[in-house]
């Protein structure tokens, strides 16, 4: 508390309300330092990160080796833009290239970047390569897909809060049901260039695909000589227990787009990677970005992906994931009828609160209050994502947490006595 009784909490959060633009409404909590999995707000108080900014922060908060690598760039050069050679963007591109198994990446910054360079590479080729009319390509999208934030973008979203008022949209777009290949096969035409799709739909909920889905859209790629991109922004790097989603399908898709964990927590670093029949689409002049690939985000990025391998954060991940699952299962079955579903792949979980009980939103902040901080994604899903370097002994603390705020609510409901 200051002289006039403002705790320093309530006066940052009215600064950034009283300047900033409306568009976030966050959770209560003004961070002020953070390490590995745990951060620590301006009263001191102690969290445990659960949401890891959707997955940005697969590393841990400040990993002593990004961070030395970051000082050792910072030291050297930081930004030249493309208009020149560094000696750290090949090194990292070499190391994608090893990782993905794609011949050849294209870095920008956000992921939202990287989307919108998938798109111009689907809609060239399928104009150069495949012969659809320039300006008659199409793509096929999912519904309930979340890609980014563009105008191009939201364009295509199915979410009226992502579209509502920002029209008008450029179309070429066509919408299937997630998860549903006869409602991928209904919405193709000559004209369909590629498919645009997350292995797990994270914004709608953390939603699994059916099995042999992806096989059968791999196979129905193939046959109609359409690409398959596959949008990986969330559930790449380790993420969902293997290094990319797509290898739990068993299938291999034509293009990848990555972001998020490939800025290794410190920095926004994206990448579209694809072989090269693909990526020759693009020539000098067709396509950049100021900032992509710049010498200090190659440094971080490349320290990041050494990191995941070397530490074995991916088999870590999966290990731990099925962990969690159980335990969040668990509680699950306490508090019945109050979570509908648990739900995921890896370290991304989704834990479905019935809507006639409360809201996913009421839960996230009574956990942030109790120290846990996770998110919620639409009204019903909490959505935990911790750091890929999570110990157990920090996931029981969390689940226990988890475990005593939903007990209380199943309480307050008066559900333990029904
Ligand atoms: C977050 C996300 C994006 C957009 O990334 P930004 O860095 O916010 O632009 C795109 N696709 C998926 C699947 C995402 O989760």
């Amino acid at each position: 508390m200051d002289a006039t009784g403002t705790s320093a909490t309530q006066a940052l959060i009215a600064k950034e309300a009283r300047y900033g633009a409306r568009n976030y409404a966050p959770v209560p909590v003004v961070v002020d330092h953070a390490k590995d999995c745990l951060v620590w707000d301006v009263e001191g108080k102690e969290y445990i990160d659960m949401m890891s900014a959707y997955s940005s922060v697969s590393h841990g908060h400040l990993h002593p080796r990004i961070v030395a690598a970051a000082r050792r760039q910072l030291e050297q050069v930081a930004v030249m833009s493309r208009a020149y050679y560094s000696t750290t963007l090949g090194a990292l591109l070499e190391k994608l290239s090893q990782l993905t198994g794609f011949e050849r990446a294209l870095p920008m910054n956000t992921g939202a970047e990287a989307v919108e360079t998938a798109i111009k590479c689907a809609r060239r080729w399928g104009h150069r390569v495949k012969g659809i009319p320039d300006g008659q390509q199409r793509i096929l999208v999912a519904r309930g897909n979340f890609h980014g934030r563009t105008t191009t973008i939201i364009g295509f979203s199915s979410e009226q809060d992502y579209r509502a008022g920002f029209g008008p949209f450029d179309g070429g777009f066509d919408h299937f049901d997630y998860g549903d290949i006869e409602s991928v096969k209904a919405a193709t035409s000559a004209n369909t260039c590629a498919v645009l799709i997350e292995p797990i739909q994270g914004e709608a909920g953390v939603l699994v695909p059916p099995p042999g889905f992806f096989q059968a859209l791999r196979e129905w790629c193939t046959q109609n000589n359409i690409l398959l991109i596959d949008d990986e922004v969330q559930a790449g790097l380790g993420r969902t227990g293997r290094w990319f989603a797509f290898q739990h399908e068993g299938i291999r898709p034509d293009a990848l787009i990555l972001g998020k964990a490939l800025g290794a927590g410190l920095l926004p670093v994206s990448a579209f990677c694809a072989d090269d029949k693909v990526m020759s689409v693009f020539v000098p002049n067709s396509h950049g970005s100021t900032f992509g690939g710049n010498a200090l985000a190659a440094a971080v990025a490349l320290e990041g992906l050494k990191v995941l391998e070397e530490e074995g954060l991916v088999e870590h991940c999966a290990e731990k994931g099925e962990y969690l699952f159980r335990r969040l299962r668990e509680v699950q079955a306490e508090v019945r009828p109050l979570i509908r579903d648990v739900r995921g792949r890896g370290l991304w979980i989704g834990v479905d609160i019935d809507p006639s009980c409360t809201t996913a939103r009421d839960l996230v902040e009574r956990l942030a209050l109790a120290g846990v901080l996770s998110k919620e994604t639409h009204e019903t899903v909490i959505r935990f994502a911790p750091p890929l370097t999570i110990t157990t002994e920090l996931m029981d603390r969390a689940v226990e947490i988890f475990r005593r705020v939903v007990v209380e609510k199943h309480r307050e409901l008066g559900l333990d006595r029904a």
